[in-house]
């Protein structure tokens, strides 16, 4: 190919050059000042991203890595409720069943968590709650505060999966009473695959699992991170480190605000041209549950092929996802995480519209102009 892909994937996104560059730099010692000073701004920089000031740990391996570390570490056999709708929020409870016992409370895919279940659980002895902030499978963003108070209410840990919200939508740990909160480095942060970075509560070192994995111990994590300079206990993915350094610096020179504001914006804009095209939403929204602000879903019109549009949007350069699992062939989902600004969403919109167009099928109005409507706004 003569030119790049437009990722307008839900993860991995495209990387700024300072990021990318970041990556090509000579192998390091791991346990000398230069890594320990580049762990430690990036879990400065993090910190207010995250809404905590609670203990942060950088891992090597990818947003399920920091789920499995989150789990292992303080789930351990214990009572262990998951809230499911959609992919990530099964894959947490999946992970829940290998270490506790576990009930997976399971809504349809896209639709509103089970909180009534939720209530009743804890008030039979639940003693640890995970879920998914923004379910990026289903493109919809479930309400972590309200499960934090109930979480609070009953005592119990609270693990939330941020990956597809944290540095893109607001999240605020401990305000919402998060124990454990996870973010992945090819999401939001616009760094490459490969890290995963959890905050952890004083709550949960107390209640820190007896048995606990070898490579995902967080406690051996937060040993190593304790010592000056910072370190980590096993050899750690050096450039990607690097890389997500200089991903860190540009939000804090963006500002985590007018980041979460441009991706607020973006995906509005997304959505208008759906609703203009007369395709339908995934996420089916409430008053708690709300359309993600890093991802749009929409389903496909009746006879409608996924190839037809994401293959055809594919061959002219542009890359968006297609639907997981039991929503594969049904649903596409743009991205709009990292760095994705107005340029990229027109020329996303208006491809699609264009392909769409292409197979003959005739959508409502011109969500296009929608898109731009909103974007001039
Ligand atoms: C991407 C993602 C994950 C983790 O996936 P990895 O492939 O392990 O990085 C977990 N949860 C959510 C919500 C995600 O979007």
């Amino acid at each position: 190919m003569y030119k790049e892909t437009l990722l307008m994937m839900p993860g991995p996104v495209p990387m700024p050059e300072t990021v990318r560059n970041a990556m090509t730099k000579q192998a390091m010692n791991h346990r000398s000042k230069d890594f320990g000073d580049c762990y430690a701004e990036i879990v400065k920089i993090l910190k207010p991203v995250f809404g905590t000031s609670n203990d942060m740990l950088v891992l090597s391996g990818s947003g399920t890595a920091g789920q499995e570390a989150a789990i292992g570490s303080f789930a351990k056999d214990k009572k262990i409720v998951s809230l499911v709708n959609g992919k990530f929020g099964e894959r947490l409870g999946l992970i829940s069943k290998i270490y506790g016992p576990t009930q997976m409370l399971e809504s349809e895919w896209g639709h509103p968590l089970n909180l009534e279940g939720l209530a009743e659980s804890l008030e039979n002895g639940a003693e640890v709650v995970t879920m998914v902030h923004n379910e990026t499978s289903a493109a919809i963003l479930n309400p972590a505060e309200e499960v934090g108070k109930l979480c609070k209410k009953h005592d119990a840990l609270f693990i939330l999966d941020g990956i597809t919200s944290i540095g893109g939508d607001v999240f605020k740990a401990d305000e919402w009473g998060v124990d454990v909160a996870i973010v992945g480095s090819q999401k939001c942060l616009a760094a490459p695959a490969g890290l995963a970075a959890v905050s952890v509560s004083q709550k949960a070192w107390d209640r820190l699992s007896e048995n606990r994995p070898f490579y995902l111990d967080l406690k051996k994590a937060k040993k190593s991170a304790d010592l000056s300079p910072m370190e980590t206990p096993t050899t750690p993915a050096v450039p990607l480190f690097l890389a997500l350094r200089e991903s860190c610096k540009l939000i804090e020179e963006e500002g985590i605000e007018n980041r979460i504001a441009r991706h607020q914006k973006m995906s509005a804009a997304v959505r208008a041209a759906g609703k203009t095209w007369g395709l339908k939403l995934v996420p089916q929204v409430d008053a708690l549950h709300k359309a993600s602000n890093t991802v749009t879903g929409f389903f496909y019109p009746e006879g409608i092929e996924d190839s037809k549009i994401r293959g055809a949007c594919k061959k002219m350069g542009i890359e968006f996802a297609g639907g997981q699992d039991r929503l594969k062939g049904k649903i596409f989902r743009i991205g709009n995480m990292g760095i994705i600004d107005t340029p990229e969403i027109l020329a996303t919109v208006a491809a699609v519209q264009m392909c769409f167009k292409k197979t003959g099928y005739k959508l409502e109005g011109d969500g296009l102009s929608a898109a731009v409507e909103v974007l001039s706004q």
